[in-house]
């Protein structure tokens, strides 16, 4: 442990690498020295990462695909919007970080290790980062890892999974129009959960089939394929290739992930709590609280002290703990919010950027007797955060 570096990086995925990216682009940090370390290096997880923005944003260069109109769909509405101001994007993680690691690489003022990050001692001056094979010495660190099973075992909060099994499908001739990705269809048997598809296509003759559930458990393997190919066959697609899949997990839960920041190591990306509970959308979020946290490390403020706190926390449980103890409403609740209010006015809430009246008439949209009961439930949850 000669070396004490400035940052370790625990973890090079999304909001490591969006941190990373960050740093190596602002002069601030060129005396820093940062130490990633990263368990899968060679063989990273290929996901596929959606998301809305308004027109331009950094990130373009990585985006492989963008829509301009977005398709709701559910058995009892149906919507086609065109954005306007904002566009649905879409980046695939195995090019989005080679990218980053590329560019950060021959930089003097990254390290970037395989390792297994085990655990942190962390003292008034110092943390440990101790790993399967050594000890490093840092001054802060930002931990990405996370263990969701030990949360959701450990959580008072309501918790649902969001697991989906997506197809990448090849068609012989052209069969998707490849300027509108649908973000929701609901056209499906709900099994008393909330399921849906989504269908992203990258050309006319390639697409991300995706289907979806908020539920409590994950299914057997078999019924994501058999739910895939029903939903293909009902769209009268019955020739293609699946040319990659992608099995995911996100966890939806308003579980206070930063009360376990410490002065010295602050947990990001899901491992903090970025992960906007009510959607599982997390990209944007992890892009917002960056920056908000490259401001604390130029000014030196403790990682006890930053907070990310929106009252938009409030919303995500409201809507999650009904989704919990109504798992079967989904469909519903989503057809209602997608009915009564504009995509721009969705997308703003969303981004926890509206303002309160837009909110009363987001919140409006929603059955009011349900979510009373549900807000009443949470009132102690809702206090205990704030106070
Ligand atoms: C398949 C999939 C698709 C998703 N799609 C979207 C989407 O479309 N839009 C969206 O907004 N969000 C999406 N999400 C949610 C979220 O954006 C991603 O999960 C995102 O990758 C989270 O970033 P992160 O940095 O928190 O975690 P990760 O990107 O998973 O990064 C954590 C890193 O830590 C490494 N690691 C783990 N354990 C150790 C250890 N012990 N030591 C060292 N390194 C370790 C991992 O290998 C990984 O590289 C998706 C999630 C999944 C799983």
């Amino acid at each position: 442990m000669k070396i004490k570096y400035d940052y370790i990086i625990c973890g090079a995925g999304l909001s490591g690498l969006i941190l990373a990216n960050k740093i190596f682009e602002d002069s601030d940090f060129d005396n820093k020295q940062i130490l990633i370390i990263e368990k899968n290096l060679s063989d990273p997880l290929n996901k596929t990462w959606c998301f809305w923005e308004k027109k331009n944003s950094s990130w373009d260069d990585y985006v492989i695909k963008s829509w301009d109109k977005l398709l709701f769909n559910s058995p009892n509405f149906k919507n086609e919007t065109f954005l306007s101001e904002y566009s649905y994007k879409m980046i695939k993680s195995e090019f989005f970080i080679k990218s980053i690691l590329q560019k950060i690489r021959n930089s003097k003022n990254f390290k970037i290790i395989e390792d297994d990050v085990l655990g942190f001692d962390e003292s008034k001056d110092r943390v440990i980062v101790k790993t399967k094979s050594n000890k490093y010495l840092a001054n802060q660190v930002l931990n990405s890892v996370v263990d969701i099973e030990k949360i959701k075992s450990e959580s008072s909060f309501p918790f649902l999974l969001q697991h989906f099994l997506g197809w990448t499908i090849e068609t012989e001739h052209d069969f998707f129009d490849d300027n509108k990705a649908t973000i929701m269809d609901f056209n499906i048997d709900q099994n008393n959960e909330t399921r849906f598809f989504y269908v992203l296509p990258i050309s006319r003759c390639k697409a991300l089939i995706e289907f979806t559930i908020f539920s409590k458990k994950l299914l057997e393997k078999k019924n994501y394929d058999i739910e895939l190919k029903k939903y293909l066959s009902n769209l009268n697609l019955f020739k293609y290739d699946i040319v990659e899949k992608e099995f995911g997990v996100i966890p939806m839960t308003c579980h206070p992930f930063d009360n376990s920041n410490t002065d010295r190591i602050l947990n990001i990306g899901t491992a903090g709590g970025w992960t906007k509970p009510s959607s599982g959308y997390t990209f944007k979020y992890i892009d917002k609280n960056t920056d908000k946290l490259i401001v604390s490390l130029k000014n030196n403020i403790s990682f006890s002290k930053i907070s990310f706190k929106s009252r938009h926390w409030i919303y995500d449980l409201i809507l999650l703990d009904v989704l919990f103890f109504k798992n079967y409403m989904g469909s519903v609740l989503f057809t209602k919010m997608f009915s009564k209010n504009s995509m721009k006015k969705i997308f703003s809430f969303l981004d926890n950027e509206s303002s309160f009246i837009e909110e009363l008439k987001i919140a409006s949209s929603f059955p009011k007797v349900i979510f009373t009961k549900s807000l009443l439930r949470n009132l102690g949850k809702i206090l205990k955060y704030y106070l």
